[in-house]
């Protein structure tokens, strides 16, 4: 029988000395009850004696619609079917699949930033690509440059970044094609990864200086003793950054040239025998563009538009990290564990970007996605 420390079922009473903590042998399972997805279970907190269902803090908590129904609207979400499509499909109304989409993407940033910490990555790729979110809010633009702040022309900007080596993506954050989105992105990977690692891009002039303003030393000045002003203290790029693009030049379209420039670090790039390329990121852009229909409403502003390209962009970023295995991560089994799936043999180990960077080692099923639950940050690092 499992112990009681491994159900993964925080308490979920605020007034409890075990509120959230998880591994402290408190909680045990008390009793089943039949819904209509299935059997699950009540658990109970022996500190406080709080009796609570397994979907509590979960996306399926106290919904009236089968967790089989809620999964399917979602995955759809994923695969590019519109609202009115779900919703005509599962006999439910746009709002109540918008509330589970709400609900989802809540539970994918939990993920991320219990996650997604201390990445052991070497290179960054960086990207950016519009999408649209409703042809109502669309003007006629300059095609070319930074947008405006509030990019009232009805693009967005999917920003991505990427770590190749993983397939990984550490960050995925829409905002319009300003240096404050570059920064927000920089500064977000930068939190998620252990050092320095490479960073690649293409030839957007916003990064260097976003990059600049993660990575950098001050220099400062003794005073010289003499007369005069002082010298002003230097801010520089870190030693160890290194920043290289990959430029592309077009005309009408098509692709003409093809050139690479490393902007920081070129000493530093050689020692580390990396090639500068988007390749990676640019190919997680045409995905996302793929999965992700127009969300866009008749009755609803621009605003509210955004905010739900966010929640998909995130909630897809999650399921792709942690749900989808990764063709070209896969490994070869050995011949001995081939044999031992019975008929079938797998030839290989599906594998997803979170287990490739280590940070789960299975592939999560679409409910784990939307049930796990985790105890807070700090208390982890109380506990050691
Ligand atoms: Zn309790």
């Amino acid at each position: 029988m499992r112990k009681p420390k491994d159900w993964g079922q925080p308490c979920p009473n605020p007034a409890c000395t075990h509120y959230r903590r998880m591994q402290q042998g408190n909680v045990s399972a008390i009793a089943t009850y039949l819904t209509q997805s299935g059997k699950r279970r009540i658990f109970r907190c022996h500190t406080c004696e709080t009796p609570f269902s397994e979907t509590r803090e979960t996306v399926f908590f106290d919904l009236r619609t089968s967790e089989d129904k809620v999964m399917m609207a979602l995955k759809m979400l994923l695969v590019r079917v519109d609202l009115a499509g779900i919703s005509f499909v599962l006999g439910v109304t746009e709002e109540t699949v918008l509330a589970w989409l709400r609900r989802a993407a809540h539970q994918a940033e939990a993920i991320n930033q219990h996650l997604l910490r201390n990445l052991p990555v070497t290179q960054v790729q960086l990207d950016e690509m519009w999408n649209f979110i409703g042809r109502k809010h669309a003007q006629e633009t300059d095609a070319a440059g930074e947008s405006l702040p509030d990019s009232a022309d009805g693009r967005q900007w999917v920003w991505v970044s990427l770590a190749p080596e993983f397939r990984l993506m550490i960050t995925a954050i829409v905002g319009p094609r300003t240096l404050d989105t570059a920064k927000e992105v920089v500064a977000v990977t930068k939190a998620r990864v252990a050092g320095i690692p490479a960073f690649f891009s293409d030839g957007f002039t916003c990064y260097l200086a976003a990059l600049i303003a993660a990575f950098h030393v001050v220099t400062t000045f003794a005073r010289t003793g003499k007369r005069g002003r002082p010298r002003k203290p230097r801010c520089e790029p870190h030693p160890d950054l290194v920043y290289g693009q990959l430029v592309k030049q077009k005309h009408q379209g098509k692709l003409l040239t093809l050139s690479t420039r490393v902007v920081v670090g070129t000493e530093r790039l050689t020692h580390l025998g990396l090639r500068i390329s988007t390749a990676l990121v640019e190919r997680i852009n045409l995905t996302l563009r793929q999965a992700l229909a127009p969300l866009a409403r008749k009755t609803s502003g621009f605003c509210k538009d955004r905010e739900r390209l966010r929640q998909r962009v995130v909630f897809f970023q999650a399921f792709y990290n942690m749900a989808r295995p990764h063709m070209s991560l896969q490994q070869p089994l050995a011949q001995q564990e081939q044999t031992r799936h019975g008929a079938i043999r797998p030839r290989w180990r599906q594998q997803t970007p979170a287990m490739a960077a280590g940070m789960t080692d299975h592939v999560w099923t679409f409910r784990e996605l939307l049930t796990v639950k985790f105890e807070p940050l700090n208390s982890q690092s109380m506990s050691g």
